[in-house]
């Protein structure tokens, strides 16, 4: 009898979808020439709206979801890994089209894997999970278009969600005073003073629609909300600015004015983590592994297991979940 695995697994259903606790084997994997053993993987948004059917995210049945895991190398056919690397990997359809983190293994392509630092376990790697990985891919575009500490005020908005969190820590860290937007200012607000937020302003302030001009107030803006909260800042980014745009909690759409871009030069920087190249990962992976505290990563951190998946999933897209899920896979 061969191997098997745990899983969870998502089937289509004439109601809808179903999740299942099943055992796998290596025949039940995808294609690929790395075959990863499967430490840790985490509840991300997107997770949240694949296992709720919240959102079309899963294109393939039945499907394994979880769109990140950090795991061993069991078996390699490819030169550039051997069988003990620790490896991470974020995107690439994982959960989508390609069989994703919620099982013991994972069998991918060696391109997709970076190699995770020696001071970031896998365990830390999923603490950090797309979430994190997605907000240092932030910060690096508000460095690449000039926003420096002494520029003034950086926004972070979702501020204790996954994003936010390790946002506000990256930040933080890097000498930023860093404002964060949150719903819950009166119940996180010393989860959020604690991560490195110099002051909390409630979410409820740039929810409503935004004026073309704000009063300029945010040298740099981490964006995980998307719609109004987008827009508004936008439209308060100081003269030369730049918002990092990466998320759709309060909705898709940017009701906003082109009046930020033509009369203040604000640069509207779009981040994808998911067909992000492999420089860019690296790079980010790189920079987490010297620019993230990781004391205040064990502070944001919420310890689960695989059974706990279909629960958190839930609680996520409500925005219940606070700072980041590590799920036990093995
Ligand atoms: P979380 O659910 O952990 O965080 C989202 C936060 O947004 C919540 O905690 C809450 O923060 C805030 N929020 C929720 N609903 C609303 C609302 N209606 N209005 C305003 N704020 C709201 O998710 P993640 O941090 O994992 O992801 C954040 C976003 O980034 C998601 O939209 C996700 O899809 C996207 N994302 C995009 C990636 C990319 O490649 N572009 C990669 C990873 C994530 P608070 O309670 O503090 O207000």
């Amino acid at each position: 009898m061969p191997d098997t695995f745990r899983a969870l697994r998502l089937y289509k259903t004439d109601a809808g979808q179903e999740t299942r606790f099943v055992d796998l084997t290596e025949a039940d994997l995808g294609d690929g020439d790395v075959t990863v053993r499967v430490e840790y993987s985490t509840v991300n948004y997107k997770d949240g709206l694949a296992l709720t059917g919240k959102a079309p995210v899963v294109r393939v049945w039945p499907m394994t979801p979880g769109i990140d895991f950090a795991g061993v190398v069991e078996r390699s056919d490819s030169a550039a890994f051997s069988p003990g690397d620790r490896v991470v990997l974020n995107g690439w359809g994982l959960g989508e089209t390609q069989q994703g983190g919620y099982a013991g293994k994972a069998r991918v392509k060696a391109e997709w894997l970076v190699k995770l630092p020696d001071n970031i376990s896998t365990a830390d790697a999923m603490a950090i999970g797309t979430a994190g990985y997605t907000a240092m891919l932030c910060v690096l575009a508000l460095e690449r278009e000039g926003v420096t500490p002494e520029k003034g005020d950086v926004l972070v908005t979702g501020a204790a969600g996954g994003v936010g969190s390790v946002a506000i820590a990256l930040l933080s860290k890097l000498g930023y005073r860093v404002v964060a937007s949150s719903g819950r200012k009166n119940t996180e607000g010393a989860y959020l003073t604690g991560l490195g937020a110099a002051e909390i302003i409630d979410r409820a302030e740039l929810a409503g629609p935004a004026r073309p001009l704000g009063r300029e107030r945010w040298a740099g803006v981490v964006d995980a909300v998307g719609s109004h909260t987008l827009a508004n800042a936008i439209s308060q980014t100081r003269y030369g600015g730049a918002v990092a745009a990466c998320g759709l909690a309060q909705g898709m759409d940017l009701p906003g004015s082109v009046a930020p871009f033509i009369l203040r030069g604000v640069t509207l920087a779009g981040i994808d983590s998911v067909m992000a190249p492999k420089d860019k990962r690296e790079a980010a992976w790189t920079r987490l592994a010297h620019d993230l505290d990781l004391a205040k990563l064990a502070a944001m951190r919420l310890e689960a297991t695989l059974d706990d998946v279909p629960r958190l999933a839930a609680a996520i897209v409500e925005g219940q979940v606070r700072g980041r899920v590590v799920v036990a896979v093995a």
